[in-house]
Formats: structure tokens, C-alpha cells, sequence
């Protein structure tokens, strides 16, 4: 196996779902997509060749224990103490409003960050329903912190004229749904951060979301992306799985897919 001098991708349940804005249930996620993950349905390799079943590809350090009211802080600190350790944390939400803890921990360590960000919806409310921590906010809280240097949003399809404004405010690269393929968008110069909402895909593939919008990415698109992406990952998120509306437990396969891939693109560099 090819090592790369970056750390070992380490796993982090985030067991966070209080601040989706419609239904819970992602909090349930991380054991589910590690079920599936060493489910003997599949074995071990990614497509790129990579043997996650190796001594030492990967690590998990669990899931994250916090309290409810405490648990900005806590995931901030958590990832923080990964990076610390010297690993690339790789976090299994959860609701999307995890990864502006997370990326506050990460962009301490990687200022000049590049954010890849995968979903149905852009996520650039400057607050919703009162809350501006919210699922739906984010990428305006990362970007208004000058969190990232950039932030590329492919598969978006629910675009409306606030957040398209907030895009623009922001100098956020928007690849809409209906103009990919977008593989010449994924190269980066300096650290990469992918984060990865499930809702990206066609409900067809996933319909274990909370925020089904039809009209999305194959599994096969998903992975095309992956694959062609270029540049230092320092760290990742699969997020918004919802184990509640699954169907037989499809979606946590698709989960568990998404991720050997981001692994295996990060151990093969
Ligand atoms: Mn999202
Ligand atoms: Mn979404």
C-alpha cells in the first residue's frame, strides 16, 4: 500500500442530529454505516486498489460522547485532539450541521483549506427558522469566519435567491445539478476537506435522508467525483444519513461505499 506522509484516516462517530431543521434521525447513523462498512456482503478493496482490510489503513476512535447543549465545543475539541494525535479525522454524522465545529478544528491546523462539498441543497442560510447553527447554515458560518479559502458545492438543485446572493457574497463555486459533470472543479492546490451529504444522490440510490430532492446524483456519478478528485485530503465527512427513513438498510450501503472510496482516495493520496 502506498503510504502518504499525512495521518492515518481515523474514524469519529458524531451521533449529532439536534439541529436538523426537519426530521431526526442522523444522530443514529454512525453505527449503522460502520455495520455496513464490514458487513461480509462486500470485502475490504476500493475501486482504486486499496485494501482498507490492511493492518493500519485506517482507525476508528469511536463515537464522540457529549452533552446535547455542549456539543459545538465537544466536536470541535474532539476532531482537534485527532488532529493533534497526528491522524486526518474522517466523521460519521449526523446531521450537516457538524461540519462547522469540525471544520473550525480543521482550518486551525490547515489554514488555506479547500472545502468539497456534496449535496442536494447549499446550505449558505444566514439562519433558518431561527437558528443559525441550523443543518441548512453551515457554509455561510465557515465561509464568514474565512474558514476556507475555497468552497466548491457540486449537486446542488434546491438553490433560491437568498442563497444564491449568499453564494455569490461568499465567492462560492456552485456546480448545479443539471450542469455536471464537474471533475475540473475537484483539483486543489494545498489541503482539501470533503464533506459528503448523503442527499447528494438520487433518492432512488438513498432514500434514507431527511431531505429527499429527486433529480440527484448515481452512486456511480458520486463515485466518478471521488475518484477525479485532486489534492492533499486532510480530513472528511459523511453526513445526513437517516437511518429512520431507510429502506431495508440501502442507504447505509451507499454510506459505507461512499466512505471506502474517501478512504481509499486518502491512504492512496
Ligand atoms: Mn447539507
Ligand atoms: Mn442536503
Amino acid at each position: 500500500m502506498t503510504m502518504t506522509r499525512l495521518g492515518r484516516p481515523t474514524l469519529l462517530g458524531i451521533p449529532f442530529d439536534a439541529y436538523s431543521s426537519y426530521l431526526r434521525g442522523a444522530g443514529e447513523a454512525p453505527g449503522k454505516i460502520r455495520e455496513a462498512l464490514r458487513c461480509d456482503a462486500s470485502n475490504s478493496w476500493t475501486e482504486l486498489r486499496v485494501d482498507l482490510g490492511a493492518a493500519g489503513a485506517f482507525e476508528d476512535a469511536g463515537d464522540l460522547k457529549f452533552a446535547e447543549k455542549d456539543a459545538f465545543a465537544a466536536i470541535e475539541a474532539g476532531v482537534g485532539a485527532l488532529i493533534e494525535a497526528g491522524k486526518r479525522p474522517v466523521s460519521l454524522g449526523g446531521d450537516h450541521s457538524i461540519t462547522y465545529p469540525i471544520v473550525k478544528a480543521v482550518a486551525k491546523q490547515y489554514p488555506e483549506l479547500t472545502i468539497f462539498h456534496f449535496d442536494a441543497h447549499p446550505d449558505l442560510y444566514e439562519e433558518f427558522e431561527g437558528n443559525r447553527l441550523s443543518h441548512a447554515c453551515p457554509f455561510a458560518r465557515i465561509m464568514e469566519a474565512g474558514l476556507a479559502k475555497r468552497l466548491v458545492q457540486v449537486g446542488i438543485r434546491t438553490i433560491n435567491q437568498h442563497q444564491r446572493e449568499q453564494a455569490q457574497r461568499f465567492g462560492v463555486e456552485v456546480v448545479e445539478m443539471r450542469s455536471l459533470a464537474a471533475y475540473a472543479k475537484l483539483k486543489a492546490a494545498g489541503p482539501v476537506y470533503i464533506t459528503f451529504d448523503m442527499d447528494v444522490l438520487d433518492p432512488a440510490f438513498a432514500p434514507g435522508v431527511s431531505h429527499r430532492e429527486p433529480g440527484g446524483m448515481s452512486v456511480r456519478d458520486v463515485i466518478a467525483h471521488l475518484h477525479a478528485i485532486e489534492g492533499e485530503i486532510v480530513g472528511a465527512d459523511v453526513v445526513e444519513y437517516n437511518p429512520v427513513q431507510d429502506v431495508a438498510g440501502v442507504t447505509a450501503i451507499v454510506a459505507a461505499k461512499v466512505l471506502k472510496e474517501i478512504l481509499g482516495k486518502m491512504i492512496a493520496g
